[in-house]
């Protein structure tokens, strides 16, 4: 499900607008002022933005112009009514669409699905495909890939991947992955997990200095990007 990070002061509304849609299936994050919205961007990575123009700390504009140096996140900016300058502004730094306050909820939510779905087929992307900071995981192709660079993994190594990723944030059992990712029970031996897991680590973690792989004590294993 599509992450959304919502970056505005006004609490009455971001909590509003945070609780409508977890409603409807949605990941969300919310920040009250600018600085810690980009921060929460760099760390939670979400798949959309949702960012009012008039924050404490650092403006929206800087935000969507900070952003746009680094990202083609979709983004929805929120501003005052009348606030015409501050529209142009926003969408010649590149903001994909704005929605004027107050407005319907069910308006906003129209908005974000038609920007999420324009963004998969801008990208091209097939269905399925997993992206987080630089990386990118493509079911169809079996491909893994660090910004331009492939990533040379074996079948297992993938599925091992894909699985951990599919269930992002929760702690995954040695034996879960066993019987999902190997398909059978290995008698017990779950060292073949932590091998492959050293594997993984060495071919992303290491190699791009990022950390994707967290080991859960007395557990198994999570997936969580972290820059
Ligand atoms: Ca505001």
């Amino acid at each position: 499900m599509s992450k959304i990070l919502v970056i505005e002061d006004e609490t009455k509304i971001a909590r509003f607008v945070e609780l409508e849609l977890k409603h409807e299936g949605y990941e969300v994050q919310t920040a009250f002022d600018g600085r810690s919205g980009l921060a929460q961007y760099e760390s939670w990575q979400p798949d959309l933005l949702i960012l009012d123009l008039m924050l404490p700390e650092l403006s929206g504009i800087e935000v969507c112009r900070r952003l746009r140096q680094q990202s083609d996140i979709p983004i929805i900016m929120l501003t005052a009514k009348d606030d015409v300058s501050d529209k142009v502004m926003g969408l010649d730094m590149g903001a994909d669409d704005y929605m004027t306050k107050p407005f319907a909820i069910e308006e906003l939510l129209a908005r974000i699905r038609v920007c999420l779905k324009k963004h998969r087929v801008d990208r091209g992307e097939p269905h399925g495909t997993l992206t987080a900071g630089k990386l990118k995981l493509t079911p169809a192709s079996y491909s893994v890939t660090y910004g331009d660079e492939p990533v040379a993994l074996t079948k297992k190594e993938f599925d091992l991947l894909h699985y951990l990723w599919q269930h992002e944030h929760a702690a995954v059992s040695r034996d879960d992955l066993l019987s999902n990712v190997w398909g059978y029970d290995f008698a017990g031996d779950t060292n073949i997990v932590d091998v492959y897991i050293r594997y993984l680590r060495q071919k992303i973690d290491d190699r791009y200095g990022v950390k994707t792989i967290h080991t859960i004590r007395a557990v198994g294993y999570m997936f969580r990007y972290e820059p």
